[in-house]
């Protein structure tokens, strides 16, 4: 089992700031790797009081443990708010790796899941929402990341009933198993029936003889695991995953929560993103403009040939088909749009100047402009 933030600090749950800051001033020297110490722990220590010595996330931790973020994503709609982030990063302790099956992560984006509100079984564990930075390639080709959770699992020594192993679970008597009490009220406007859990077994039917000694009969324990979780090629910034299981134990065997990871893309330098469509701007000479050109993309892997005509306009836009944004289900892709942008030369060599003059010479000064605009060139100038 993964060792608890105070326990690393040797502190008790009860020490003031200063006390921790004081065992975190020896711990880090004891472990630091320049005086022969080993990183792994000097990590450890360097996380604990990042965690501990900070008011809001010292409370939380010790409210919901390193997974703070679950306590935003219960209820209804859990991915709407997933603004948090484990903020314990992908590295730090050695656990086991725990890997999910792909097969029933991407159910539902934008996520949003309604809890089932059962009278009866075991409580179901907390969701849990984090969010991974990927860069804008990456969103387009998919990418995989592996997450490090500290979050409840089931125990291992119980295998989640909460029973001591040899020893039994009881029906319960108050309910005669049923997890159930049903009383009837009297109204004016009648008799009604309703159906509450029942307290004595907290609706599970059932009570173990002589609770787990290693979970204390919760059926869960706290560990870090790691996940690794697949981003699929064409996901936008801000959607959220939903991966079914990837949330904390629930009590007693009771259902798994959800992990919720909602993706945010950084900005690309060349490409914008339109649905699924992919958007350049490219900068083209005012004589590859007036000649026409040929020329070569390359976007991301792939090179995309581009045909310019000779008398192309500063906004004209190509687009070019499935050379976009894979879309997220089915198949194919969006298009991609390069619009054309004309740079006017800011230096003339005196060479370059004389060959300029002699073509305002040749064609007479703004010729084409007037005589496509003629109507509009009477107007504007006097
Ligand atoms: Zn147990
Ligand atoms: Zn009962």
């Amino acid at each position: 089992m993964a060792e608890d933030y105070y326990d690393i600090l040797g502190v008790s749950r009860e020490s003031s700031d200063d006390e921790i800051k004081k065992a975190y001033r020896k711990a880090a020297h004891e472990h630091h790797p320049d005086r022969g110490g080993e990183e792994a722990k000097f990590k450890e220590v360097s996380e604990a009081y990042q965690v501990l010595s900070d008011k809001q996330k010292r409370s939380q931790y010790d409210q919901f443990g390193a997974t703070f973020d679950q306590a935003q994503a219960g209820g209804q709609g859990g991915a709407g708010g997933a603004g948090g982030q484990n903020p314990f990063g992908q590295q730090g302790f050695n656990v086991n790796m725990d890997d999910i099956d792909l097969g029933d992560i991407f159910g539902s984006f934008f996520g949003g899941r309604q809890r089932q509100a059962s009278p009866t079984g075991p409580e179901g564990g907390d969701d849990i929402s984090v969010a991974v930075d990927i860069s804008f390639k990456d969103s387009v080709f998919g990418t995989e990341r592996e997450l490090e959770l500290y979050k409840r699992v089931k125990c291992d020594h119980c295998k989640g009933n909460g029973a001591e192993p040899g020893t039994k679970i009881d029906t319960c008597k108050t309910c005669s198993g049923s997890g159930q009490i049903r009383q009837t009220r009297q109204t004016m406007l009648g008799a009604f029936a309703q159906v509450t859990a029942c307290p004595d077994c907290k609706g599970e039917g059932k009570k173990a003889e002589k609770p787990c000694g290693q979970c204390g009969g919760d059926g869960r324990t706290k560990e870090n695991k790691k996940i690794k979780v697949k981003i699929p090629a064409g996901i936008a910034n801000g959607q959220t995953m939903e991966i079914g299981d990837g949330g904390e134990a629930g009590l007693r065997g009771g259902p798994t929560g959800s992990l919720y990871v909602t993706v945010r893309v950084a900005d690309h330098e060349i490409f914008t993103r339109e649905n699924y469509d992919l958007k350049c701007e490219i900068p083209i000479s005012f004589t590859q403009a007036a000649l026409g050109d040929k020329m070569n993309l390359q976007v991301f892997d792939d090179k995309v040939k581009i045909e310019l005509p000779a008398g192309i306009q500063t906004g004209k836009t190509f687009r070019i088909h499935n050379k976009g944004i894979p879309h997220l289900q089915g198949s194919g892709k969006g298009d991609l749009l390069v619009e054309i942008n004309i740079i006017t030369p800011g230096k003339l060599s005196g060479r370059e100047k004389e060959l300029l003059k002699s073509l305002v010479e040749e064609k007479g000064e703004s010729s084409e402009v007037k005589k496509d605009k003629k109507g509009f060139w009477d107007k504007i100038f006097a």
